[in-house]
């Protein structure tokens, strides 16, 4: 599989690890704010609460860092340690509001980071699968892809469409179906966690905008989902598009590696 600009995705992914740093360093300073407490004189604190608070901060700052650097070793070797994979599954979703903040404290656009964090948990998640069923791989699809002047209801059932062209959801289901893999297409995180409790999937390809997407991807954990970024060129959920090359490319990630037993539908 040729990978579209490696580089554009190291400099994507350093966003998202450059926070992940500053906000090691940020609660290593809260840390060491309370150890001092612990050697004055007078204090606002007890000894014993600042002991406390000491101690519990350093136990998840150790564990933070072990996640943290669990999470940098695997994508520089480009394959799964198993029992790496706990640290960075608890720590992710705790530090990803942290990392946000920050990165609005510093102006940076939160699409950028959500887009940073989405190549970071493509890469995470392409070291992890393996074995899968083709009917257990689930494809959810935004309802913006649709033509806003269609008429089908595609939300409740994706066979109402009627495959006239005029949208890229017709390419989208062709797709699909030539793969052998379930489509739904949702409004929301309703709907996409219904899907997921409908098919029990074991990977899931999401399309959705950068802030859908991130969301989508923590309240899923550990569920694999990769992330393809929709294009707005209409506004937000408005008539969007999806770079087919591109999602071609993330359902390869997947059918490459099913299970040998299982079937196209
Ligand atoms: S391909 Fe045609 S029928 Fe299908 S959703 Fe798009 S506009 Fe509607």
């Amino acid at each position: 599989m040729v990978r579209v600009s490696e580089e554009k995705e190291k400099i994507k992914k350093r966003v998202f690890l450059g926070l992940l740093l500053l906000v090691f360093t940020s609660l290593l300073a809260v840390t060491a704010y309370f150890f001092l407490f612990l050697s004055a004189p007078e204090t606002y604190f007890s000894r014993g609460g600042a002991l406390l608070l000491t101690v519990l901060l350093l136990i998840m700052l150790f564990l933070f860092i072990l996640g943290f650097f669990s999470m940098v070793f695997t994508l520089m070797q480009n394959r799964s340690f198993p029992g790496l994979n706990w640290f960075m599954d608890k720590v992710i979703p705790l530090l990803f509001p942290l990392v946000l903040s920050i990165g609005r404290f510093l102006h940076i656009a939160q699409d950028k980071i959500q887009n940073s964090f989405i190549e970071v948990n493509n890469q995470l998640v392409r070291t992890r699968s393996k074995h899968l069923k083709r009917d257990r791989i689930l494809l959810l699809l935004p309802h913006c892809l649709q033509k806003d002047s269609c008429s089908y209801k595609i939300t409740h059932s994706s066979s109402n469409c009627h495959r006239c062209g005029e949208c890229q959801v017709a390419e989208i289901l062709e797709l699909a179906f030539s793969l052998g893999i379930n489509v739904e297409v949702v409004t929301g995180g309703t709907l996409a966690r219904r899907a997921v409790q409908k098919y029990h999937p074991q990977a899931v390809v999401a399309v959705a905008c950068e802030r859908d997407l991130s969301s989508g991807i923590l309240d899923s954990y550990p569920l694999p989902v990769l992330g393809v970024v929709n294009e707005r060129p209409n506004g937000p959920c408005y008539n969007t598009m999806v770079d087919m090359e591109s999602l071609r490319e993330t359902l390869s990630i997947f059918t490459e590696k099913l299970d040998k037993t299982s079937t196209a539908s």
